[in-house]
C-alpha cells in the first residue's frame, strides 16, 4: 500500500515513557540531534521537525520514549486515570495507549488489556515489555464476552475502548479513495464494511458503560466518519443516562468538537485530517456523582 505520504510535512511526535525516562532529560538528550517543543495539550509529548529520523535512536530501541502521533496520545490522557486504579483497555493492541496508561498511572495499580487477535496479542506483549510496565495484565480474548459482574473487574474505575474502525482519519486511507478502483461496488462495500464496524462499536461502548464500577469511560477512533463516532456515541445515551453517566469535554481548551447532530455533541473531540493533519475522534464519559469530586 501507500506508505506514508504524509512524513515530509507532519511534525513527528514523540511521547516520553515517564516509566523509565523524565521529560527533561529525554528532551536534553533529543535536543542534541533535533529541536524539541513540548506539545501544547498532551503533557510528555514532544514535538520534532518533520522528517526527523528516529528509528534508530537509543532512546527508542530502549523504550524511553514511544513514536505516537499527538491524537493517538490524546485518548489515555483524556481518561485520566490516577496511580494505583485498576482501569481495563477493551481493544488494547499493539498497546501504544496500554503503556501510555501505565506511565499515567506512574506504574501504580492495575491495568488489564484486552485483545481478540492472536498475532497482534504478541506485538502487545512487546510493547508491554519495552514499556517496563509490570502492571499490565493481558486478557487474550473478546472484550464483548467479558462478564461485567465477574469479580476480576469489580474494581475496574476507568475503560478505554479504542475499537477497530475504518481508519478514514488517516491520510493513507484518504488517498486509497482517489484511486481507480473508486467504482460503485467498492462505494457499497464501503457502506457494508461502515455499518458492520458501528454495530460492533455500539456493542463496546454499551458493554464498556454497563461495568459496575467504572466512573470514566473513554471510546475512541482515527475515523472521520460519524456513523462510527457522534452516532455510536448518541446510540448508547439512553443507556449512559440510566447509568448516571454524562459526556464530559476532554481538552475544553480544544476548539474543533463533535458535529452538530445532537444536542451535548459539542462535549466531543474531534481533529481533522487536514487542518490538524490527523483525523481523530474521542468521547469522554464520567459518572455524574463523580463529574466534581476534585482529583485527590
Ligand atoms: N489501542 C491500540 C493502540 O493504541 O495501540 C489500538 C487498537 S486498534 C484500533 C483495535 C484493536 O481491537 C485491534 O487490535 C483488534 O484486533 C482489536 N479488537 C477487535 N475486536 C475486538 C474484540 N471484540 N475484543 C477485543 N479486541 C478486539
Amino acid at each position: 500500500g501507500l506508505s506514508q505520504p504524509n512524513g515530509d510535512f507532519k511534525p513527528r511526535y514523540v511521547r516520553v515513557n515517564t516509566l523509565k525516562i523524565d521529560v527533561d532529560s529525554a528532551v536534553k538528550e533529543l535536543e542534541k540531534h533535533y529541536t524539541v517543543k513540548k506539545d501544547e495539550t498532551v503533557p510528555d509529548l514532544l514535538v520534532l521537525p518533520p522528517g526527523s529520523d528516529l528509528h534508530a535512536h537509543p532512546l527508542l530501541t530502549n523504550g524511553r520514549i514511544f513514536l505516537q502521533g499527538k491524537a493517538s496520545s490524546m485518548a489515555a490522557a483524556a481518561l485520566q486515570p490516577e496511580a494505583g486504579w485498576e482501569v481495563l483497555d477493551a481493544c488494547s493492541a499493539p498497546g501504544n495507549k496500554t503503556v501510555h496508561l501505565a506511565a499515567l498511572m506512574e506504574g501504580q495499580g492495575k491495568i488489564i488489556a484486552c485483545e481478540l487477535n492472536e498475532e497482534r496479542v504478541k506485538r502487545l506483549e512487546h510493547t508491554i515489555k519495552l514499556s517496563g510496565a509490570t502492571n499490565i495484565e493481558v486478557c487474550h480474548g473478546d472484550f464483548l464476552g467479558l462478564n461485567p459482574k465477574d469479580t476480576s473487574f469489580a474494581k475496574v474505575r476507568a475503560i478505554l475502548l479504542d475499537p477497530s474502525c475504518s481508519g478514514s482519519g488517516t491520510i493513507t486511507d484518504r488517498l486509497d479513495h482517489l484511486l481507480p478502483s473508486h467504482s460503485a461496488v467498492k462505494l457499497n462495500y464501503d457502506s457494508i464494511r461502515l455499518h458492520k464496524l458501528a454495530v460492533f462499536q455500539k456493542k463496546a461502548l454499551a458493554h464498556a458503560l454497563s461495568f459496575p464500577q467504572v466512573e470514566r469511560v473513554v471510546y475512541s477512533t482515527c475515523s472521520i466518519d460519524q456513523i462510527e463516532n457522534e452516532d455510536v456515541v448518541s446510540s448508547v445515551l439512553p443507556l449512559a443516562s440510566s447509568l448516571g453517566f454524562k459526556l464530559a469535554t476532554p481538552f475544553p481548551q480544544w476548539q474543533r468538537r463533535g458535529l452538530p447532530v445532537f444536542a451535548g455533541s459539542e462535549h466531543l473531540f474531534r481533529m481533522d485530517p487536514v487542518e490538524d493533519k490527523e483525523g481523530f475522534f474521542i468521547a469522554l464519559f464520567v459518572k455524574e456523582n463523580k463529574l466534581d469530586t476534585p482529583k485527590s
